[in-house]
């Protein structure tokens, strides 16, 4: 998953950028990037590593120009590589073009691989780099239609924006799988992955960015900007796993408060998957909170917040080896004693993808003196990997591809385990919207073709 961020025509625009990649810094954590114009002239500053240490006031300096484009980078399509960071700019016929992507084509080995075939040098191995290619072998030599083309040849979900010297292009595939949301900010347009970019920069959220839209802003006359639809309707698939995982708590999302949903889940799992005898109800931090909010409150369990997470280390998930996965659960995670001690606890956690987080946790819960634990997950079992941008292992590394809730069960050594249905999912996510969600993960019905299912 990745975070992207735009502006037009705002002082400072880089270090307003700089800002909302801070707030988007939790979809993607292994580097980032600034590209900015003036004078016709393009800037880009990337590295890999968090975004706080990245742009220093010397890296600010030399990012100069009133609109700016910016990514934050977890590796999905292409590894973790200091080339596939992100804005790429590149320079064709159609003069330089600085592109920032979030989510994953579908058919980035076809178009690539003709590509190739044709000559095409490619310098990263991320599926971002086709819509550059595709725009530069486009017959137009006008940023719109040359985009248009490109995305006419894509499958898959893309939440992008597009900057060259004259104009800035945000576009969201037609199934809008990934959120992108228009703001403003004292007559600026700004755009950003999650609404939470915008609280802290004091825009105002004005709508979201529609699944098939293009919103084309004229560098020169930012505050008219025009809404193009090119390409033919399409079901709304967007992913529901932003709601259970990905997006931050005070961000809206696809129309909804993201920790009200969570808590909302968290009060149909205590519905669906009581804990009769439960003592106390703790959660995994952080992304577990809101629903073990939400169940305690349905269940009348009292909450306590019986586990601290050390905030000194990254999201151990992204980790990409096994061995630093397992050490890092350890090192994140720890029981608080007092909490647990003798008791039958409830531990709330909003997936379990592979399963060892769980695993590692209850044996913490147990050598702290649990007497049982339950774990209780916010999400249906996590059965498919994803193909639209989120990092989910293949399908032999995950559990609930293969076995049956008792055999997980018993895998990860807790009393119980229940799950959130698909059903009461769905229908707690689309209670204040009403588009249709993509659920692969949970479900394997994966609404594009994919290749390697
Ligand atoms: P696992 O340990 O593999 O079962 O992963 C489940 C844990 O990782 C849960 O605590 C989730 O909050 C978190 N998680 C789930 N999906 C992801 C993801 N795509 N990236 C990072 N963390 C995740």
């Amino acid at each position: 998953m990745c975070a992207i961020f735009g502006i037009a025509g705002a002082d400072e625009a880089a270090k307003l950028a700089y800002l909302g990649l801070h707030a988007l810094q939790h979809r993607g954590q292994e580097g980032a990037g600034i590209a900015t114009t003036q004078d016709a002239k393009p800037y880009v500053f990337k590295r890999q590593g968090h975004v706080g240490e990245i742009f220093s006031p010397d890296v600010m300096r030399d990012l100069p120009g009133r609109s700016a484009i910016g990514h934050t980078r977890y590796s999905t399509a292409g590894g973790n590589t200091a080339l596939n960071l992100q804005p790429l700019v590149m320079k064709s016929a159609l003069g330089w073009i600085a592109v920032a992507h979030n989510g994953n084509l579908v058919n980035a080995g076809e178009v690539v691989h003709r590509l190739e075939t044709e000559g095409a040098i490619f310098q990263s191995t991320t599926d971002t780099e086709v819509f550059i290619h595709l725009m530069a072998r486009s017959p137009h030599r006008e940023l719109v239609p040359a985009l248009t083309y490109a995305l006419s040849q894509v499958q898959g979900a893309y939440s992008l924006l597009v900057l060259n010297s004259r104009q800035l292009i945000a576009a969201r595939d037609p199934m809008g799988f990934r959120p992108l949301v228009l703001g403003d900010l004292r007559g600026s347009p700004v755009f950003a992955s999650e609404t939470c970019a915008f609280d802290l920069i004091g825009a105002r959220f004005i709508r979201e960015i529609e699944p098939g839209e293009m919103l084309v802003v004229d560098l020169d006359e930012v505050s008219r900007w025009e809404s193009l639809r090119p390409f033919p309707k399409s079901p709304h698939k967007k992913c529901v796993f932003e709601h259970v995982y990905f997006a931050r708590p005070d961000s809206n999302v696809f129309g909804s408060n993201v920790h009200g949903v969570r808590k909302a889940l968290g009060r149909r799992l205590a519905k669906e998957q009581p804990v009769p005898g439960g003592e106390v109800v703790i959660p995994v931090p952080d992304s577990g909170v809101p629903a073990a909010i939400g169940f305690a409150e349905e269940s009348g369990i009292p909450f306590d917040m019986g586990i601290i997470r050390s905030h000194y280390i990254g999201r151990t998930f992204i980790e990409p080896k096994q061995s630093i996965r397992d050490f890092g659960v350890k090192l994140k995670l720890s029981p608080i004693r007092s909490c647990v001690e003798g008791s039958r606890i409830v531990v709330v956690d909003d997936s379990l993808v592979r399963g060892t987080t769980s695993k590692k946790l209850i044996k913490h819960f147990r050598d702290a003196g649990a007497r049982e634990v339950h774990l209780r997950i916010s999400a249906p079992p996590t059965t498919s990997p994803c193909f639209y941008g989120i990092d989910t292992p293949t399908r032999a590394e995950l559990p609930a591809s293969s076995q049956s809730i008792e055999e997980i069960r018993r895998y990860i050594g807790a009393d119980s385990l229940g799950y959130l249905s698909l059903s009461g999912l769905i229908e707690v996510a689309s209670a204040s919207s009403a588009s249709g969600f993509c659920h692969a993960c949970f479900s394997g019905e994966y609404p594009t073709a994919v290749s390697n299912k």
